[in-house]
Order: C-alpha cells, then structure tokens, then sequence
C-alpha cells in the first residue's frame, strides 16, 4: 500500500524553495524507492497572496526496488523511483511527524506570507480538487474535507493557507505531464550570484529538442536561472525525463549540491478554461473574438486593446516584459479574428484581461490613409479641421469626416504567438509543444 504526501508555502521571496524542503524530505524519510517521480503542481496562477509561481509539492512512497531508476542525488546518496509499489506498509502517523519536524526546521516562519502545510493520506484525494486549486479560488475548509474523504492526515502552520496546495499536489492524476530536473546549490553559494555559462543553456534546445524555454534568444536571457536568492542552481524543462540529467549536465557551471527530477504540470494549459458563461477575476482562460479597438501603447511600454466575445468585451494587455510578443499586438486591427490566452485580472480603472499567448485567425479589413479629401462643393483639397474633427473646406466651409484611405496589408502573420520565453507562466503551454493541437504554424497574410 503507498502513501502520498504533500506539502506547501513553506518559502519566501527571501529565500528557501519547497521543491528544495521536498529534497530534505525525500533524505530524511530514508526511504530508499519512492514510488513514481516526485511532483512539482503549479496552481492557479492567479491568487492574490502567492509569492512567486504558486508551486506545491508531492511524493508519494514506497517504490518496488527490483524495478527502481535513478531520479537523482540528494545527501551524497541516489535516488531512486518504480512506477510499481511495494508490499511495505508504512506508518502514516510517523510519516506526519517526520514531514512535520523537516517543515519545522526548513519553512520561513518569519515570513508573514509562509503558512505551511503538511498531508499524509493513505489514498489519492479526488481529482476534482486539483482541477479546482488549478483554476479557481478554493478555501481551507474544501482541502480539509477532501482529506477527510481520503482518510488523510494533515498539519499546519499559522493561518494553514499551504492545506490548499499539499492537498492538490496530492491530488493530481498527471494525465497530462512535462519533467523538470532541479539542481541545488552548495550552501556556501547560497545568494551569491549564480555561476552558469549562458552560451551552454543557448544551446540546450538545439542539442536537447524535447528540452523547452530554456533561452530566450531575442532577449539573450537564460529562462533556467532563478531570479530569488533561493537554492535552486537550475531547472531544465521537458518532455523525456531520461534526457534532463543529460542536459543538466551539458550545461554544468558551478559545483552542485544535489540533483532530483520533478514530474509536472508545467506547459499544460491545465489552469485554461473555454468559458461557457462571463468570465470571472482570477481565471484564466482562452477567449475567441474580434478586435474591436486599434491597440495603443502606454507610457512603460505596455499595449492595450479590446476584443469583442460573446461574453463581452475585454481589454487586452500585453505587458512590457512581454518584450517582442507586443509587436505582434501593435499590428493587430480592428476586425481581426483571434484566439486568446490569458488571465483575468484587476486593473487600476477597468478589468485587464493580460495576454499569455495569442492565435490569429483571420484579418479585417485594414486601411491607411493616403490623403486628405476633395471638396465634393468646389473640388479643392480639404484641411484637417483639429484633432478627430474631421475635415474643412477653406474656400466654401464643407465639412466631411473622412479622409481618403487605401486597403493596407498586414504587417503580421496569421498563426500562434506567445510572449518572450522570459515572461511566461509556468502552467503556459509553449507553442513548440501545441503542434498536436491543430493549431496553426505562422503564415503570411492572404
Ligand atoms: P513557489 O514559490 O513554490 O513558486 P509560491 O511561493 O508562489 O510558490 P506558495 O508559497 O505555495 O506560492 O503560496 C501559495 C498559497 O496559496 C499556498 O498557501 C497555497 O496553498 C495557496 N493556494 C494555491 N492555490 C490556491 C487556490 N486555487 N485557491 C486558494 N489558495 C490557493
């Protein structure tokens, strides 16, 4: 019989990482085959009081040894995992307590955003409650009652907020999956500035294809690195678990501590939603309308502009960390057809809904002007009668609105366009991993 445990909101900006505290965990539990990898679950990343990625995590134990793979190094020792579970039979009661005192030990209390949380159940929590931590807002009391249902065991710190997370990282089934292998930091470097050579994490991609977001090349930013001060040295994404310690080790750089592949929920658009009804604040989802404003870019960088949908209309942003995505927005058009990506969220004045990713499907009609009007009266070239007013015969006073405009083309391409690798979110499907979902590739205008 296995067991599952779970554990959340135990770091801070500041420093510490609970994918780091998994680690501890994994050494001090001292079992020697964990059954299946280790779990890294994002969770909706749109919740007010998340310090960074909204990151959970899980384990669940013991793996069957005769059919045991390495997964890593933790305390000078390998890891190992089997998709088979043992006969053993292990205490949940002790297994609380020992999770508990590694919490204890390595959560930042001190920070008043940390409230961890530790759960131990016998049996996996309904799937339903991922699917909800993933998408919506889900309170305290929901997690603990799953975890009744499951007959799991659960304990937390300060106001407990972290029982959401543990409870979801338990209960997610990993239908849909990627890997991400993690490598810690020797403590003495802890803070300082991280010693990786960018030109090997460049050319991961390319040597490693089902590696992904890894380099953001326009940018010359390596997506790998975190930007806390936490353990974490770096974390390769991708398809093929039996790649990553391949590619971890091409691109090398500073002596590490320890190493552990994660198995995730990153890159799978499992936070999207197609809405059947007006969408709600802090969802996210993939929305299908027609630009119905010309986009503009404010002070900072940022681009905005309206998509009409069934539901509605929404004001779209694409923020300057964005970085070159916003080149396609500025080149949309009224009338264009388009699928987007992204979260709803507060603004200062209006709802925002900002961008992850962005299909265009089709263009409106584009027009450019090309000079001012005749006069239809007495034939002679119209001024401009001020801002947005319009036209004005100076010999006989006529007035019209218009001037003249020919048919402009596009200066994008129909197709999927995401933000610079740099700025996107965890959960984010990348385009290079939607080939299978009948998504088109960019295509010049028709
Ligand atoms: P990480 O640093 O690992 O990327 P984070 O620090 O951004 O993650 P946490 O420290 O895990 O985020 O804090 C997020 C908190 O929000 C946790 O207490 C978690 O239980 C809770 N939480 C997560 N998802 C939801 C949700 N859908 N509804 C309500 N609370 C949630």
């Amino acid at each position: 019989m296995n067991v599952f445990i779970g554990v959340d909101d135990t770091d801070s900006t500041k420093g510490m990482c609970t994918t780091y505290l998994l680690t501890e965990l994994i050494r001090e539990l001292g079992y020697p085959v964990l059954l299946g990898y280790p779990r890294l679950v994002r969770l909706n990343p749109n919740i007010p009081w998340k310090t960074r990625g909204n990151g959970a995590l899980s384990l669940s134990l013991p793996g069957d040894s005769s059919t045991a793979f390495k997964i890593g190094e933790v305390g000078g020792r390998d890891v190992f995992a089997s998709f088979t579970p043992s006969q053993e039979l292990p205490d949940t009661a002790a297994l609380l307590e020992s999770a508990s005192s590694v919490v204890e030990r390595l959560a930042v209390f001190e920070d008043e955003n940390t409230n961890p949380a530790v759960v131990v159940s016998p049996s996996r929590p309904d799937a339903g409650f991922y699917w909800k931590a993933v998408r919506e807002l889900v309170d305290r009391s929901e997690a603990k009652a799953e975890l009744l249902k499951a007959n799991g065991l659960y304990r937390t710190w300060k106001n407990g907020r972290g029982i959401v997370g543990a409870t979801a990282a338990i209960s997610w089934l990993a239908a849909e999956k990627t890997f991400e292998v993690i490598t810690y930091r020797k403590k003495e470097n802890w803070g300082t500035s991280r010693k990786v050579e960018a030109s090997a994490v460049a050319e991961l991609s390319a040597k490693f294809p089902s590696t992904f977001n890894n380099y953001d090349a326009v940018n010359r930013h390596s997506c790998i690195l975190p930007s806390s001060p936490c353990p974490v040295l770096f974390g390769i994404r991708g398809t093929d678990p039996a790649l990553l310690p391949e590619a971890m080790r091409y691109v090398g750089g500073e002596p590490i501590d320890r190493w552990l592949t994660f198995e995730t929920n990153q890159g799978t658009d499992d936070h999207i939603v197609e809405p059947d009804r007006k969408p709600e604040l802090f969802h996210s989802y993939l929305l299908r309308g027609t630009v119905s404003s010309t986009p503009r870019t404010l002070r900072g960088g940022h681009v905005f502009f309206s998509i009409s949908t069934e539901f509605g209309s929404f004001t779209c942003a694409a923020f300057e960390e964005t970085k070159e995505f916003r080149n396609v927005i500025k080149n949309l058009a009224p009338g264009d057809t388009i699928r987007a990506w992204g979260s709803l969220k507060p603004g200062p004045s209006v709802e925002r809904f900002n961008l992850e990713k962005l299909e265009i499907l089709s263009f409106g009609n584009r027009k450019i002007k090309i000079s001012n009007p005749t006069c239809q009266s007495c034939g002679r070239k119209m001024k401009s009668a001020g801002r947005r007013s319009g036209y004005r015969c100076r010999t006989c006073h006529t007035k019209t609105a218009e001037p003249v405009y020919a048919t402009a083309h596009p200066q994008i391409m129909k197709g999927l366009f995401a933000v610079a690798a740099g700025a996107r979110r965890h959960l984010t499907r990348p385009p290079e991993l939607m080939a299978g979902d009948n998504m088109s590739s960019p295509e010049p205008p028709s």
